[in-house]
């Protein structure tokens, strides 16, 4: 197991997430920094660097995700809810991008929504302009 991630196959994460980020959808052109090619499920937790488990991500979400794979539910604080997973799961199921904010549509999507702090004011801010002139979110 290992973190080394061929160029090519990084170049082949890229292209499949459209050159966005896979949980916030942000596209790397609005964003003067580098995204990350990184791991859905870290290596400490049994993740590989195949090339279904890899994502692409904005520094912010990466950064907030860690080598986290979930959290706590919030009613009971005992419940674990793993993170949306951008190899199984269909954004649209978990997400809604209302005017730029990220609205959560199901526990995973809460789960994630507050943990990768995607709606954080200047990201926010960010996304909403945007979507008012229709580059948010690209789908
Ligand atoms: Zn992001």
């Amino acid at each position: 197991m290992t973190a080394y991630v061929p160029k090519k196959v990084r170049q082949q994460v890229i292209e499949r997430a459209k050159y966005r980020c896979e949980y916030c959808l942000i596209p790397e052109r609005f964003l003067a920094t580098y995204f990350h090619v990184d791991h859905v499920r870290s290596l400490k937790h049994g993740g590989n660097s195949d090339f279904d488990n890899l994502v692409y991500a904005c520094p912010h979400c990466n950064q907030h995700k860690g080598s986290d794979v979930g959290t706590f539910a919030d009613n009971d604080g005992e419940t674990l809810i793993r993170f949306f997973n951008p190899r199984r799961d269909n954004w649209a199921d978990h997400f809604e991008a209302v005017e730029g904010e990220i609205v959560p549509l199901s526990a995973i999507g809460q789960a994630t929504v507050t943990i990768l702090n995607v709606n954080q004011a200047e990201r926010l801010i960010l996304r909403r302009e945007l979507a008012m002139i229709g580059l948010y979110p690209d789908v």
